[in-house]
């Protein structure tokens, strides 16, 4: 039997670096091999904290962020060839129901399943498509201008994205982002494109914001400890438009609606801890300011193909968020690294 190299977790801070078989695929599925595959906060929260389903004996193979080459196509499969160079949204749905047939399988409550979260993912040489994802259209042949760790950060983007649309930011809206990781500034660049008079963006870590400030120097990076002083400043004592939470902390919930302007928008993009879902908000805040409250999560697959597009037209920069490249046999110094948040993207690249 052919064999690839997989890192395996088999519980809580274990991944094991191992030689397993290649998956077999079935006549309606795809095997890609793995270009380039991203290591996303959830990853790290899962192996951080261990995950359901997964063990000793029930090891899994992480990684949703993921592009590569397609190896081997099902039979019954017409639309994709072997040597494509594909993208893979990784949420899919039961297919049916009503989300699913609106485009939003994201939403699905009938059936999730997700590569690299309940089923191997692509921190491996090869990773196995299943039909459900070959269906719903979620393998996306990618525009050659395209590079495939581009394709792997577009995951990321493609949740940005959804709160983005849902929050909606327009030309001259002053912006903050709160929390200055690969998601806070992928937020941050999302709103610059939109037009946004004014990007700032909040962080407790003043090294963060000098990174911030490096990837676009028209960024306005705000500590915390002055940060009603600048927005007050930067928005002469309106507020801001538009606030997304880009991080865990229940507080910067609250702290986002006391500094909103009139008919100000907000997105609670983060989600937070278990134990800390229940958060004390002003809600006279909401009322008489005619807040608008949104939440959004990961993202459909017509999200996914569009900030693909953005990439491909040279709209937005992704690039420049990777702070390191790795091989797959080193992802415990990936992990290591993206725990540390030393720097942003961390990629296993097979390149
Ligand atoms: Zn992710
Ligand atoms: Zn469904």
């Amino acid at each position: 039997m052919d064999t690839m190299l997989a890192a395996r977790m088999y519980g809580k801070q274990d991944i094991r670096i191992e030689q397993v078989p290649i998956p077999e695929i079935n006549d309606n599925e795809i095997l890609i091999k793995v270009k380039s595959a991203a290591i996303c906060g959830t990853d790290l929260r899962m192996y951080m904290n261990g995950y359901k389903d997964i063990s000793e004996n029930n090891p899994r193979i992480l990684g949703h962020e993921f592009a590569g080459t397609i190896t081997k196509v099902g039979k019954n499969i017409n639309k994709y060839q072997e040597g494509m160079t594909v993208a893979v949204a990784p949420n899919m749905g039961c297919g049916v129901c009503e989300f699913c047939s609106s485009g939003k399988s994201h939403l699905c409550q009938d059936f999730f399943q997700a590569p690299g979260i309940n089923i191997d993912g692509a921190f491996a040489e090869y990773v196995r498509i299943p039909e459900p994802a070959v269906r719903q259209g979620n393998v996306i042949v990618l525009d050659e201008r395209v590079s495939t760790e581009e394709a792997a950060l577009n995951e990321p983007l493609s949740c940005v994205y959804n709160a983005f649309q849902k929050v909606g930011v327009f030309p001259g809206d002053n912006v903050l982002i709160i929390g200055a990781g690969p998601i806070g500034i992928m937020h941050a660049k999302l709103a610059k494109m939109a037009g946004a008079a004014n990007v700032m963006i909040n962080d407790l870590s003043k090294e963060r914001l000098d990174i911030c400030k490096k990837i676009d120097n028209s960024f306005i990076g705000v500590h915390s400890d002055e940060l009603e002083d600048i927005i007050m400043k930067v928005t002469k004592g309106k507020g801001l438009d538009v606030c997304i939470t880009a991080n865990p902390a229940p507080i910067t919930q609250k702290i986002a609606l006391g500094l909103m302007a009139m008919e100000g928008r907000v997105n609670f993009f983060g989600g937070l801890p278990k134990d800390k879902e229940n958060v004390s908000l002003n809600t006279n805040l909401i009322h008489y300011k005619e807040l608008v409250i949104t939440g959004s999560t990961k993202a459909s697959v017509a999200m996914f193909s569009k900030t693909l597009q953005f990439i491909a037209e040279g709209l937005i920069d992704v690039k420049s968020l990777v702070s390191n490249r790795y091989e797959l046999k080193n992802i415990h110094e990936a992990i290591e690294s993206s725990k540390n948040a030393t720097g942003l993207k961390n990629v296993i690249s097979f390149i």
